[in-house]
C-alpha cells in the first residue's frame, strides 16, 4: 500500500527542516509522496522535488495561504498550483512583504505586555523562509516570558488575542479564487481549527473542491465529523501531519497519511480545473 503524507513544510515557511530533512524523513516514513505546502511560498518546492526524485519520493507542489474572516483564521491548501506564473510569484511576493511589517506590528503590541522582541531575530529565525508567529513564538519563549507554545499563542499571539496582526486582506474566496488562477486544487485546511463548519458550503460555491479531513491536530471523531461532511458535499478527503520539523517540538511527517488515490483525486481535479481555467 502507498500512503501520501498531504501537508508537509519546508524553512521556506516556518519549519526547521530543509530539502534535505524534508526527503530524509519522508524516506524513513516510508512514504510514496508528499505535498510541500510552505505558509505564502513555493520556494521550497523545486529543491524537494530535485531531491525527491532521486529517493524516489514523489513531491506535491502545493501552498497553504492564509485567508482572514472578522471570526476566523482560514487557511486553504492549494494542490498542484503552477508555481512558474509570473503573476502567482508576485502575489506571494508582496503577502510575504507583508508579513515583515507584520512582524514589527506585533513587537509594538508586545510592548505593552512588557515583552521586549528584537524584529531582526524574529526575521533571521526565518532565513530565507517567509517569516510567521512561528517564529515569533519562539523568540518571545527565548525572552523567558512565557512557559511554552500553547501559553505564547494563547496569551498573546493567537488568532484574535491582544497581540495578533492580520497581515492579509485576503477573504477566503479571493484565496479560493487565487488557487484556482494559479490551476490548484483548493482544499480547506484543518477545518476544526477554523471552528466554523458553517462556512463551508459557502466556500463550496467559491470553488472549494476538498476538506483537509485527517489532520494532527484533529481527534478521532473530529475526522469522522469532517468525513461526513466531505461526503455530504461530495469533497475530496485529504490528510496530512502538518509537519513543521522541530518547529511544534517533535517531528510530525508521517503520522498521519492518506492511501495514494487521495493523491490520483487530486491529480484529476487539478487537470479539471486547469483545463477550465
Ligand atoms: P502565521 O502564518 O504567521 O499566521 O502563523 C501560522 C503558524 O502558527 C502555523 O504554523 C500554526 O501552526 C501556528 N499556530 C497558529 N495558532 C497556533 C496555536 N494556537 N498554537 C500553536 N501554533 C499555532
Ligand atoms: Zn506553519
Ligand atoms: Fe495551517
Ligand atoms: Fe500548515
Amino acid at each position: 500500500m502507498k500512503y501520501a503524507d498531504l501537508h508537509v513544510h519546508t524553512f521556506y515557511s516556518d519549519s526547521t527542516f530543509s530539502p534535505e530533512e524534508v526527503i530524509s524523513c519522508a524516506k524513513e516514513m516510508n512514504l510514496a509522496a508528499i505535498a510541500i505546502c510552505d505558509h505564502d511560498s513555493i520556494d521550497g518546492i523545486e529543491p524537494c522535488q530535485k531531491l525527491g526524485l532521486e529517493a524516489g519520493i514523489e513531491v506535491i507542489p502545493a501552498i497553504e495561504m492564509t485567508a482572514e474572516r472578522i471570526d476566523a483564521e482560514v487557511h486553504l491548501l492549494g494542490y498542484f498550483v503552477e508555481s512558474e506564473e509570473a503573476w502567482f510569484r508576485e502575489k506571494l511576493k508582496e503577502i510575504q512583504r507583508s508579513r515583515i511589517d507584520r512582524i514589527y506590528k506585533m513587537v509594538d503590541k508586545l510592548k505593552e505586555f512588557d515583552i521586549d522582541v528584537d524584529p531582526e531575530a524574529v526575521l533571521k529565525k526565518a532565513g530565507k523562509g517567509t517569516v510567521g508567529r512561528l517564529h515569533m513564538a519562539q523568540v518571545i519563549l527565548d525572552t523567558g516570558k512565557a512557559r511554552n507554545m500553547k501559553q505564547v499563542f494563547d496569551k498573546y499571539i493567537g488568532f484574535a488575542k491582544p497581540c495578533y496582526v492580520a497581515y492579509t486582506k485576503f477573504s477566503p474566496k479571493e484565496a479560493i479564487e487565487t488557487i484556482l488562477k494559479a490551476g490548484g486544487v483548493p482544499v480547506l485546511a484543518h477545518p476544526n481549527l477554523m471552528g466554523r463548519d458553517e462556512y463551508i458550503e459557502e466556500f463550496i460555491n467559491y470553488g472549494l473542491r476538498g476538506l483537509e479531513v485527517y489532520h494532527t491536530d484533529h481527534k478521532p471523531h473530529v475526522s469522522r465529523r469532517y468525513e461526513l461532511l466531505a461526503k455530504d458535499h461530495d469533497l475530496i478527503m485529504t490528510g496530512g501531519s502538518d509537519c513543521h520539523g522541530m518547529g511544534k517540538g517533535r517531528i510530525l511527517m508521517g503520522g498521519v497519511r492518506v492511501p495514494y488515490d487521495v493523491v490520483e483525486k487530486l491529480k484529476e481535479e487539478a487537470k479539471i480545473i486547469k483545463k477550465n481555467r
